[in-house]
């Protein structure tokens, strides 16, 4: 399988890392306090897919929760990145959902396990299309995800616990960062499950940045 291509930013996907509780209430509704720092896993290749995909449930999981986030797309490579100069090494941002199998994720919480198996099915990690970025500082970004029609989940990134400077320098300083390589930067509050025949629309900046999923 070739790597699938960042829509509108024509880069390959390369790593796929993502940010854990970076929105207070996320954390709260979850049980958790917010971290002191940025709580990392990642995805493989194999999760990530564009628009109109259609997401299978496994047959692993009874309980799969959508999490609507912002997703950064680094393009520029870079080890040990200062804040004041991360934004030079993002290429675009656009909206993305962070499928998660919460009753694998419990029990591998509950054993002190890693999350991999919760968060790497295929087609768990879908995109929208890409905003690209060229600017020295990172809007206000209002985002959204609607299941067949009903708003579920609703953020604003000025609510990030670390925002994306802070993300990126962060990521830098424990593993190169490449081009192509994608941010999942966190999710709001408001996560459920799906269930097949769900239509999942998710949206940044009014209609900038969208993606639909069917679950299946
Ligand atoms: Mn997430």
């Amino acid at each position: 399988m070739k790597n699938p291509i960042i829509p509108n930013l024509e880069i390959p996907v390369h790593t796929i890392f993502c940010i854990g509780r970076n929105y207070a209430n996320h954390a709260k509704e979850m049980g958790h306090d917010t971290p002191d720092e940025p709580i990392v896993f990642l995805k493989p290749l194999s999760s990530v897919c564009l628009t109109n995909s259609t997401i299978n449930i496994p047959i692993q999981s009874l309980d799969i929760h959508h999490e609507v986030e912002m997703v950064l797309a680094i393009g520029k490579s870079g080890k040990n990145i200062p804040k004041e100069t991360a934004l030079e090494h993002l290429a675009g941002f656009g909206i993305g959902i962070d499928f998660t199998a919460r009753d694998i994720q419990k029990k591998a919480k509950d054993n002190g396990e890693p999350w991999s198996i919760a968060k790497g099915f295929d087609n768990f990690a879908p995109i929208g299309n890409f905003i690209p970025f060229n600017s020295n500082s990172f809007p206000e970004c209002n985002f959204n995800l609607s299941i067949n029609g009903e708003i579920k989940q609703q953020g604003i990134t000025s609510k990030m616990i670390f925002d994306v400077p802070t993300l990126i320098s962060f990521l830098s300083n424990i593993f190169t960062l490449e081009e192509g390589d994608l941010i999942f930067s966190g999710t709001p509050e408001g996560v459920s499950a799906v269930k097949a025949g769900d239509i999942l629309h998710a949206d940044l900046e009014n209609g900038k940045s969208t993606l639909n999923v069917t679950i299946a």
